[in-house]
């Protein structure tokens, strides 16, 4: 592999339904600050069947080219024909970086098409920069440019390990979504648009989807959320998650929770916040009855502004809170309820 020959930052820009995921934009965002630390462009990768539609959203939003692969086996998402799209578009365009979200789809997707391009992949990565490799120099050994570090936490989130792969090309990454910032939308930016065919062979034997069934959502996704009342162990009962519920019909809120309050079946998997649930921005979070252990805080310490209401004064959650109440949960959320509703 002659790694010189490899230029420029690919994303994955996710689609379903033909509608751009959150993540796609997120990339692109990410991705346009790499290439100009490199002196490179951003290229966004638009799979799907009549997607074309959605490559100006992907300019908007800061992409100088998309390569376009549209064909009707790629309708719905399916291993095998996208593994085939992304390993083409690598093979013919042959990008520095390419990143992926670590969504559903990124996460079986992301590994597959590393394995079948021969390169390695960090997968949930929270940092991403251009930088040397390795870090601080070691004596006898060379130290590499313009290296991509990606970062993730490991072991249980006890340490953050940062990764480079400096002997394959592409650099491949999957993206924890929600952490990467959109870049400023501009309606009048312009991508060149190529359009690229991978190839695709009948009696292919892919899986073939005879159904879907889609989950019913009964709230907002909290990752879209602009106040989160998060509650956590100590509000120890699915009825007392009532109080918050009301908290959150005041604020115009919606509810997310700890690990613990999952764990204890109070609430489900899909409003947990941290480290192996989602990762939140609000720009108002309340912390209730939750201790700040180090896999929660991963997900919404990048909240705007964050309020713990906790009984136990050294909780760590006090140390990232711009406010914070020293009570119990169960006489302050009432309270500070009654006193909204009043207002
Ligand atoms: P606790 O740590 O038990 O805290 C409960 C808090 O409630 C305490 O601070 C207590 O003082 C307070 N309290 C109790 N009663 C009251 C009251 N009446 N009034 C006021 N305060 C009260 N956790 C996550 O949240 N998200 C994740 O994604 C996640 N991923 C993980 C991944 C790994 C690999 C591992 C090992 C752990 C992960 N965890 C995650 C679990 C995490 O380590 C903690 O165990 C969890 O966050 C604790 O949840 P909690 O703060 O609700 O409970």
């Amino acid at each position: 592999m002659n790694i010189a020959e490899y230029k420029g930052v690919f994303v994955f820009a996710q689609q379903v339904d033909n509608e751009l995921s959150g993540i796609a934009l997120e990339l692109v965002g990410k991705g346009k600050e790499l290439a100009k630390d490199l002196g490179t462009e951003v290229t966004a990768v638009l799979v799907g069947s009549g997607v074309k539609a959605l490559a100006d959203e992907l300019a908007a939003y800061g992409a100088d080219k998309v390569i376009l692969v549209d064909d009707p086996e790629l309708k719905e998402y399916r291993t095998e024909p996208y593994t085939h799209a992304l390993a083409s578009v690598i093979e013919k365009y042959k990008p520095e970086i390419f990143l992926v979200g670590a969504t559903a789809i990124g996460r079986d997707l992301g590994p597959r098409v590393s394995a079948r391009v021969h390169t390695g992949l960090t997968a949930d990565c929270t940092r991403l920069e251009i930088g040397d490799f390795p870090i601080n120099p070691i004596p006898g050994r060379e130290q590499l440019h313009n290296q991509l570090l990606m970062t993730r936490p490991a072991f249980g989130g006890n340490t953050i390990a940062t990764i480079a792969c400096p002997e394959f090309r592409p650099q491949m990454a999957t993206v924890r979504p929600g952490v990467m910032q959109k870049a400023r939308k501009d309606e009048n930016a312009k991508a060149v648009i190529e359009e690229f065919n991978p190839g695709f062979t009948p009696n292919n034997n892919y899986v073939e989807i005879l159904d879907i069934v889609k989950a019913v959502a009964e709230t907002e996704d909290i990752m879209d959320a602009k106040i989160l009342v998060s509650g956590g162990r100590g509000v120890c009962s699915a009825e007392n998650f009532k109080m918050l519920e009301d908290l959150a019909d005041v604020l115009g809120a919606t509810v997310s929770c700890s690990r613990a309050a999952v764990d204890s079946g109070w609430k489900p998997k899909d409003l947990q916040v941290g480290q192996t649930g989602k990762t939140v921005r609000p720009n108002l979070y309340f912390a209730i009855g939750i201790s700040g252990a180090i896999q929660h805080l991963a997900g919404m310490e990048e909240s705007d502004v964050i309020i713990a209401i906790n009984k136990d004064e050294t909780a760590p959650i006090f140390d990232v809170a711009d406010y914070g109440i020293v009570g119990d949960l169960n006489k302050i959320v009432p309270a500070l309820t009654e006193r909204l509703k009043a207002e």
